[in-house]
């Protein structure tokens, strides 16, 4: 039988509630993985006979784990403040992917094992079995959250439902339950290096023609060293900037930002992956054997920098859990102690003047930034409060003539996911991602109405390549996103050129 067409919700001025659709979405359900899959990782492959009770254990052990999620399982009083906060209950109408809704598929059950009166008066206070039913819920539900952290600004608690959605995946993956796109991406990094399963002759050679492409274009023998030692900077990057478009671009502009500035840098191919999507699926284990990937890297090529290229939640990782599952960075250049995101070299560049730009080269575009959640919510850059909405920004605006914002509501701490965030971009979840993105298109429409925006840059490859598959469904060119770098790589001043 035929698929039945993905249809866009309608465009309409920010914010309107939707009409309540119940159990819209409930039956579109990320693909299960298999067991070679699950296995792959350590999990077992396919669902235990046991599974109620494996998954009430798993609770236990994660709520003596983690103190914030017993927090957030306690704290909420149901205000409601968060409901309207969520891109994929405003694009689908579920009430179930209302943030507390999707919450209280966890807490229910959390109150009938793990309180007394959930024990005693389950139907008093909303306490619920985990039945088969319950764990379809948990597994169309918490695979519909792409664990960006809006509904937590809003939320008078502060309670984070991405913490929740991911405690909720690692119970899954612990009894066999799973998704295929995730795991299966996990599985690849472990075994070649990279989300891609891209072996090392193969990103050899997409380098070595990428060089090819810019010396055409400027003339200039602009490198991408590979497993270079001895290099100042050790690249780590999604390896989705490799060969997809627009990803690509930008990795063309950080080879031209460190050409121009003269900074020896490499990349390798042990740790061809910035991406980390054990933070997807709520596993430290996953998210440290794959990290370890970058500390070992780092040693083996002696660098003295550390820098992060444009993906959102990899930027998270190297921010927030880095220095826990890989540090510590002693043996960095003590100038540059920590990790840093390609942004700030571009920026401290750009502040000591030893880069220059002709904005001109991108007169053809009124830009627009969109803040990526993992970036925005999840850390910081700089030694600016504020870093990471300012920095980016600031690059753009030393790049490019003409910048404009979205609505304020929208955009810094309370940007809105592109929809394809936290393990959620696969085709199979189309539907999810489409109807996802409409605050976001929303917004876009806003500035291409009033201010002719016709180039949406984002730091995020996960953000460029949903973008880039959504954006047609909302009637926009799928052109019109692509990297801060990419707008850098544009403007650069290389002597030749
Ligand atoms: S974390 Fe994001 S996707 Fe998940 S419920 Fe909150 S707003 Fe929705
Ligand atoms: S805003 Fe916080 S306290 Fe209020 S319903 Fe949402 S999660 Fe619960």
């Amino acid at each position: 039988m035929a698929a039945t067409p993905i249809t866009a919700p309608p465009l309409k001025p920010y914010p309107v509630i939707p009409i309540l659709e119940v159990g819209a979405m409930a039956g579109t359900k990320s693909f299960p993985a298999n067991a070679q899959i699950q296995e792959a990782l350590g999990f077992p492959g396919e669902l235990v006979e046991d599974w109620h009770d494996k998954a009430i254990d798993k609770r236990g052990e994660l709520l003596g784990k983690y103190r914030s999620l017993k927090v957030y399982l306690d704290a909420c009083v149901h205000c409601g403040a968060c409901t309207d906060k969520c891109h994929y209950f405003l694009g689908t109408g579920d009430p179930k992917n209302m943030p507390v809704a999707r919450q209280d598929l966890l807490r229910k059950v959390y109150r009938r094992h793990f309180t007394w009166s959930g024990k005693l008066f389950p139907k008093l206070v909303g306490a619920e079995d985990l039945t088969k039913e319950v764990l379809d819920d948990w597994y169309s539900y918490f695979n519909q959250c792409s664990e960006c952290r809006r509904c937590s600004v809003f939320c008078p608690y502060g309670i984070d439902t991405a913490e929740i959605t991911m405690a909720a995946r690692e119970i899954m993956d612990s009894i066999g339950l799973g998704t295929k796109y995730t795991n299966e991406i996990i599985g690849k990094v472990h075994k070649v290096g990279n989300n891609l399963g891209l072996p090392a002759a193969a990103l050899q050679d997409t380098l070595s023609s990428i060089e090819e492409d810019l010396k055409e274009e400027t003339g200039l023998d602009i490198r991408l060293p590979l497993n270079e030692k001895g290099a100042e900077v050790l690249l780590v990057t999604p390896s989705a900037d490799f060969f997809a478009e627009p990803h690509v671009y930008s990795l063309m502009g950080y080879a031209k930002v460190f050409h121009a500035a003269g900074i020896p840098w490499t990349l390798s191919t042990h740790a061809s992956e910035a991406a980390n999507f054990g933070m997807f699926i709520g596993n430290y284990g996953q998210m440290q054997k794959i990290a370890t990937r970058v500390r070992e890297s780092v040693l083996d090529l002696g660098a003295k920098r550390l820098v992060v290229g444009e993906c959102g939640h990899a930027w998270r990782a190297a921010y927030s859990f880095w220095n826990t599952l890989i540090g510590p960075f002693d043996f960095l250049d003590p100038n540059y102690p920590v990790p840093q995101h390609i942004c700030e070299l571009t920026y401290d560049l750009i502040q000591r003047g030893a880069i220059a730009f002709d904005k001109s080269a991108n007169d053809k575009y009124v830009v627009t930034f969109h803040d990526s959640c993992n970036v925005a919510r999840g850390s910081r850059m700089g030694s600016l409060p504020g870093g990471q909405f300012e920095i980016p920004r600031a690059i753009i605006r030393a790049v490019a003539g003409k910048f404009v914002d979205m609505n304020p509501e929208t955009i810094r701490e309370k940007t809105f996911c592109c929809g394809g965030g936290g393990g959620i971009l696969t085709d199979d979840l189309m539907e999810v991602r489409v109807k996802g993105a409409l605050p976001r298109m929303e917004a876009l429409q806003a500035v291409v109405e009033s201010d002719g925006v016709n180039f949406m840059a984002t730091i995020c490859a996960i953000c460029k390549a949903q973008f880039s598959k959504v954006l047609p469904y909302y009637k926009f060119n799928m052109g019109m996103v692509g990297g801060v770098h990419q707008l850098v790589g544009n403007a650069i001043r290389l002597g030749s050129k």
